[in-house]
């Protein structure tokens, strides 16, 4: 039971498990032989709580594969069986709500584009009211945290008691190196603001590609959250979507024997939750910190090169005062000591000096 609004149960109590929540399988149920392969390999990891795949794929672009549609039920049906591990499917309707529990889904998903929109998920919990189900919930594809707090709302409301939340990342115009930025901060609040709620991170999703998964995974169990959805495919170059962020099975289990699953300290459950948050922020920070140092040594080292080739000095009195000054008074109106901003500033134009002058020696090591 948690504050708010919300009282919910755990997935991982549901599944009989100890978190970390491990859930995998392909982006998309393709054909009977995919789907179930793909699951057999899965369950040779001995690791996975929860098989998933699409089987109604929202596409961003007509003309693309848009999934196997009820056929791929059967088939997620038959890879259940031959494994024995539950399985999970994405409903946008309530059409694919009764597909489902027809068949014997264990576990349904909200997608990201459909938690948008307040009809689709109000639709998906009319359809199933008075059903005992686990569903779990992708944050909004735009970064609005009262539209996935409400869509957990609409679902707890029909008498959805075991909710799940799926952190996949947003939409943004500054992605980074991402598909969908992750904005932790959001998973993190939300958190906050609902601790009991256990929220699963897709890294797939979030990364776009395979070279970031494993980070990401690692970030997700960092901020202590309750588990990883990751996608997995026999043969994932040819996969009939998402082909560029799948991995095999056995990649998964590589990947998985490389996680480090943090035991957070355990003194009393509200000393650990406040701790723990706190950290949390704390260590959000710091990447953000780490983040901008990074950012603005490549700019001085820019600086460096343009002074170099124009035969400027790397010293610049007046620069350097003008941003004592600036930033002293900015520093003081934030509430920094005067000490600790002059110390800051002092180390990070010393490192500045530093990197132009590297840059200059590069030269006249060239020119030797
Ligand atoms: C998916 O899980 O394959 C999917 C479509 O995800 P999302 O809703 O996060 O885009
Ligand atoms: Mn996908």
């Amino acid at each position: 039971m948690s504050k708010k609004g919300l009282q919910t149960n755990s997935l991982a109590g549901w599944l009989g498990i100890q978190t970390p929540i491990i859930i995998s399988g392909p982006c998309s149920a393709e054909t009977e032989h995919q789907t179930v392969t793909t699951a057999m390999q899965l369950k040779a990891l001995n690791r996975v709580h929860l098989l998933r795949a699409g089987i109604w794929k929202p596409r961003t672009r007509p003309g693309q594969f848009e999934g196997a549609g009820e056929a791929g039920l059967a088939w997620l049906m038959a890879a259940k069986r031959e494994t024995g591990i539950p399985v999970t499917t994405e409903v946008a309707t309530a059409a694919h709500v009764e597909a489902c529990l027809k068949a014997g889904v264990d576990v349904l998903w909200v997608g990201a584009r459909t938690t948008v929109n307040p009809f689709s998920v109000q639709e998906i919990a009319d359809a199933l009211q008075g059903v005992d189900i686990p569903v779990m919930v992708k944050n909004p594809v735009n970064p609005d945290l009262e539209l996935w707090i409400g869509a957990l709302e609409r679902l707890n409301r029909a008498g959805i008691r075991t909710l799940a939340a799926i952190h996949r990342g947003f939409s943004s115009f500054d992605k980074g190196p991402f598909r969908n930025a992750p904005m932790w901060d959001f998973a993190i609040e939300l958190k906050t603001r609902f601790p009991e709620l256990e929220i699963i991170c897709d890294p797939s999703h979030i990364c776009g590609n395979r070279e970031l998964l494993p980070f990401v995974a690692q970030k997700a169990l960092d901020l202590d959250m309750a588990g990883i959805m990751l996608e997995s495919h026999i043969t994932p170059d040819q996969a009939w979507s998402d082909a560029k962020q799948q991995i095999t099975p056995a990649a998964f289990g590589k990947m998985l024997e490389g996680l480090i699953v943090r035991k957070a300290e355990v003194v009393s459950k509200e000393f650990r939750d406040t701790l723990t948050i706190l950290r949390e922020q704390i260590d959000q920070l710091d990447d953000d910190i780490m983040g901008k140092m990074s950012a603005r040594m490549k700019i001085s080292e820019q600086i460096g090169r343009y002074k170099r080739d124009n035969n400027v000095t790397i010293l610049q009195v007046n620069r350097w005062d003008e941003i004592l000054n600036t930033r002293l008074a900015q520093g003081n109106a934030m509430g920094l000591s005067q000490d600790f901003v002059t110390d800051l500033l002092k180390l990070i134009h010393h490192e500045s000096i530093q990197v132009q002058q590297r840059v200059m020696n590069d030269k006249v090591e060239k020119a030797v």
